[in-house]
């Protein structure tokens, strides 16, 4: 795949904004009947505005969840966001800001809390992503931006949540595919998201005894804008997995909401693999 804008070319802080995407990616399932499977709790997504954070907030709102989304900047996403919450019944609460801030981060949550009174689950998700094809290519500017964004926010926001979970409550990570078989042109995004994979078996080791479970989903290649802001050459996008297409986010999201609700309360430590059926394990 051609990389389309490199670091430090790619100026604009923005990973890509889904109201210009075409086709528009598909959220939720027409035919996705929720069960209150999340009924009463509260989710706090990070990148929550777009792409595979938008169809889990929009999942979780349909199982009776309110949501707090952080962001960056894509203001036009995240309001569109909380107009598909609200009509799902449930309150959404908007909060743009810089991840790579700790400060930031603490605030946060403190607006979450303030507005909902608690936090039951917590979805890391926000991340950037620079192809390059040479190790030289990849600056310490851009090794630096992209660890800062990628892994340091799960610390900061799980330490920031954590005081406010409770029995049964749990965190889901995003990690990626390339964190189990590499990417040639995402090597410093795809160590990031190896982390996250250690970070989430880690923390689930730890916080197993507070009953709190921490598990990830490691999708595959997903329709979002973090795709259409990275590559140039679109088309063949997702083809080289045994189904042959990329995936939607509505095709991710359920796995959120199973990892989140009562239903994999025996579940911790583990990653499920949405990704048209390349075969990895762990
Ligand atoms: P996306 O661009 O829609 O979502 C990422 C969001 O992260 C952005 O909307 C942005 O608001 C937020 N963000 C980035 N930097 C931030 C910062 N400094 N502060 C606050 N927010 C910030 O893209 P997506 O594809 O839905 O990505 C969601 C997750 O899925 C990411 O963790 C990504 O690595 C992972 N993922 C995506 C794919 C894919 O093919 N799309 C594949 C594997 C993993
Ligand atoms: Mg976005």
């Amino acid at each position: 795949m051609e990389k389309r804008k490199t670091f430090p070319e790619q100026k604009q802080e923005l990973p890509g904004n889904e109201y210009l995407m075409h086709p528009e990616p598909e959220i939720i399932r027409e035919n996705y009947i929720g069960s209150g499977k999340l009924l009463g709790k509260v989710a706090f997504i990070t990148g929550g505005d777009s792409g595979i954070g938008r169809s889990v907030a929009v999942h979780f709102a349909r199982e009776g969840a309110n949501i707090a989304i952080v962001y960056l900047k894509e203001d036009k996403d995240a309001l569109l966001t909380k107009e598909l919450i609200e009509k799902e019944g449930q309150q959404c609460l908007l909060i743009s800001g810089d991840l790579k801030e700790e400060k930031f981060c603490k605030s946060a949550v403190k607006k979450c809390i303030s507005l909902f009174k608690k936090i039951n689950v917590l979805i890391n998700n926000a991340a950037v992503q620079y192809p390059q094809n040479e190790l030289e290519k990849i600056t310490a500017a851009q090794l630096k931006k992209t660890f800062e964004t990628n892994i340091y926010p799960y610390f900061y926001i799980t330490k920031a949540v954590l005081p406010f979970l409770n029995e049964n409550d749990t965190i889901i990570n995003t990690s990626s595919v390339t964190a189990y078989r590499g990417s040639e042109h995402l090597v410093d995004y795809a160590s990031t998201k190896g982390a996250i994979v250690s970070f989430t078996k880690s923390l689930s080791a730890m916080l197993a005894k507070r009953k709190i479970r921490v598990n990830g989903v490691a999708p595959g290649p997903i329709w979002t804008p973090l795709i259409v802001a990275s590559f140039d050459k679109l088309s063949d996008f997702g083809k080289d997995n045994p189904m042959g297409r990329a995936g939607q986010p509505s095709e991710v999201a359920p796995a959120y909401v199973f990892l989140g609700c009562a239903d994999s309360s025996y579940i911790t430590g583990q990653f499920i693999h949405i990704n048209g059926g390349e075969l990895v394990g762990g």
